[in-house]
């Protein structure tokens, strides 16, 4: 069965980066998210995007109109029926996923794939709520997609073959290099860097630098593209306290302990760029 037409939950930060991969990699989208304002969002979103791609002369102005083309944005779970894979991109919050994986699981074909995008959360614990366990698969892009080559593949205890080799297929097929890795909290690449990022946010609260020289000092001593807390601004805050939280919870091991200014800025609103606000001011 090739894979025509994706489905996709959430036109939030990941949801509109794996529609636009998609769609300019010449599959048709289906994203849903919960009101028209947030799909409109995701729309711009990926409209603002690739005119970028235009900007640096990556793209034409007809590659453009037609990968946008390609994107239905919807409200309504039915609209997925078309979908060959479903991809979860929603908020990071296991009891909305649950919610979102059973409807989607009453609603498509059994022989639907369903992968969810989730930073942190148990793919075997996941799967274990879906009535095609062994169709269901973690799909985890990395921000912001449409420039990120990783996708890490994530097989539940119950995932088949054939749903990982389709999903392996997809990620290529977009341009990605997929690495499959076991279930387990944070998988592989969060479960190092999100507990360097959270250190970050240690160092800032406790006052031992500006949030610039942390940033600066980790650019230039270690050669990182980004600083960790600028990175966290992208990631979202919210999302980070919630890798975090899952960190700490499953593994019971304290050195996964969230920072306590995250969950201040967290509670305050400060979500970073998404808010306008994080560790650093977006004008919007
Ligand atoms: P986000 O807050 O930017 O977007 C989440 C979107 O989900 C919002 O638009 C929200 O309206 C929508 N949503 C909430 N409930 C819904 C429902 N019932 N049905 C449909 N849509 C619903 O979050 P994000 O950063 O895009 O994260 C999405 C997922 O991707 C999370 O699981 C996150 O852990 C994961 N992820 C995030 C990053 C990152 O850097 N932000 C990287 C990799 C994976």
């Amino acid at each position: 069965m090739g894979i025509r037409t994706v489905g996709i939950i959430g036109a939030g930060t990941m949801g509109n980066g794996i529609a636009q991969a998609c769609a300019v990699a010449g599959l048709d989208v289906i994203m849903v998210d919960i009101g028209d304002a947030a799909v409109q969002k995701g729309i711009g979103t990926v409209a603002a995007s690739l005119d970028r791609l235009i900007k640096k002369g990556e793209i034409t102005e007809l590659r453009k109109a037609a990968a946008l083309g390609r994107i239905k944005g919807s409200t309504a779970y039915e609209d997925l029926k078309s979908a060959q894979i479903v991809i979860e991109a929603a908020t990071e919050n296991f009891d909305l996923k649950v919610k979102i994986l059973k409807q989607i699981d009453s609603l498509v074909g059994d022989d639907v794939i369903v992968a969810s995008n989730t930073s942190s959360i148990s793919i075997t614990k996941l799967a274990a709520v879906v009535n095609r366990s062994e169709r269901f698969i973690g799909m985890h892009f990395f921000n912001p997609v449409p420039m990120m080559a990783l996708v890490e593949i994530i097989r539940g205890l119950q995932t088949s073959d054939a749903a990982h080799g389709l999903v392996e297929e997809l990620a290529r097929q977009l341009g990605k290099f997929p690495i499959t890795v076991k279930n387990s909290p944070g998988f592989v690449v969060n479960r190092i860097l999100c507990p360097m990022i959270n250190e970050a946010f240690c160092v800032l609260g406790e006052g031992l630098a500006t949030a610039e020289e942390i940033d600066e000092g980790m650019k230039l001593g270690c050669n990182h593209p980004i600083g960790p807390l600028a990175l966290a601004d992208m990631v979202g805050l919210d999302t980070m306290l919630a890798v975090m939280d899952v960190l700490f919870t499953e593994f019971a091991d304290p050195k996964y302990r969230p920072a306590m200014l995250l969950r201040e800025m967290v509670a305050a609103g400060h979500l970073g760029r998404k808010s306008g606000r994080g560790v650093y001011v977006y004008s919007r």
